[in-house]
């Protein structure tokens, strides 16, 4: 088990077939055993080997976007251990666009399950010095990576009845996703529990309280604040722009960092901008949006 760069965050790698390798993941992150892990493959050619079944849509995905930030959930085959998929019939599969991470795929010689390298519920890391110390004395070691280009986690969509769902926005915006396999349907609220298992409302968080500026909050000189394309003036426990070019995709980038930064500065309250619901800006208000969730 160990911590590698993919182009989205730093991953908790081990061998996806063996339910002990897998178990180690879920006891090193503190996650339940109903969050089901992503499979990741180095080679198109692999992705047979991991599903049972690849609808056309799901086919034409991953040839436009793979490797790439985009997880595709497929029915799976027995090969993968239900501790996987925490006893789902389906697998999420992606296949990183990192060489790093392919190279360590490639070096194993099988597929490997790899959630975020972070203890369960807590921001993600995006360069390996955000590795956290306690989960890492369990781990086996790390593979330097450099920081993640992407920055936030991978966009999950699947397949039933062979139609696309989004299961939850990531680093590929939705809007390539559309221009590729056509209108992709949002989970409705009564079933998102049972098609995004896993997709907690509180999530990302951290140790400092978070909340969205569209929400009610008491403002202070002890308010550090996180905005997209634009300054603060006037007393604050301190600031990060994520993009001041406005650009979402490099909000991305910088999102858990800057949320780090702010965190270690013992302010009572985090707030943050809300972006643009549009590329990238989707995904970001996301984990904002679980990030401050209480
Ligand atoms: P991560 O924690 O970033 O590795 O993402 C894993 C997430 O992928 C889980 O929390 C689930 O929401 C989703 N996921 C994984 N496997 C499946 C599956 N078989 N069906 C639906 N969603 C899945
Ligand atoms: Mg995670």
């Amino acid at each position: 088990m160990v911590a590698v760069p993919t182009e989205t965050v730093y991953g908790l790698a081990a061998r996806a077939d063996s339910a002990e390798a897998v178990l180690k993941i879920f006891r090193a992150k503190g996650r339940p055993a109903n969050d089901p892990l992503i499979v990741h493959i180095a080679d198109i050619g692999e992705l047979d080997g991991v599903a049972s079944e690849v609808p056309p849509g799901a086919k034409a995905l991953a040839e436009a976007f793979w490797p790439g930030p985009l997880t595709l959930v497929l029915p799976k085959r027995p090969r993968i251990p239900p501790e996987t998929t925490s006893g789902l019939e389906t697998v999420a599969v992606r296949m990183p666009s990192h060489p790093v991470a392919r190279a360590v795929i490639r070096a194993a010689g099988l597929p490997l399950a790899a959630p975020s390298a972070n203890p369960f519920g807590r921001t993600s890391p995006t360069r390996s010095a955000h590795l956290d110390p306690g989960m890492m004395a369990q781990v086996d070691g790390y593979v330097e990576g450099g920081d993640c280009s992407v920055g936030v986690e991978s966009t999950i969509v699947g397949f039933f009845g062979g139609r696309p769902v989004l299961l939850r926005p990531g680093g590929l915006a939705l809007e390539e996703i559309e221009a590729v396999v056509g209108p992709v349907e949002l989970p409705r609220k009564e079933s998102a529990k049972i098609v995004a298992p896993g997709q907690m409302p509180s999530h990302y968080a951290p140790l400092t309280p978070m909340r969205l500026a569209t929400d009610e909050f008491e403002d202070g000189p002890d308010v550090a604040r996180l905005v997209f394309g634009r300054s603060v003036s006037g007393p604050c426990a301190g600031w990060r722009d994520l993009s001041p070019a406005g650009d979402p995709a490099e909000a991305a980038r910088n999102l858990y960092r800057m949320m780090r930064e702010l965190d270690a500065l013992g302010a009572r309250l985090i707030v943050a901008d809300v972006l643009p619901d549009a590329g990238l800006g989707r995904a970001v208000n996301d984990r904002l949006r679980r990030a401050s969730a209480r």
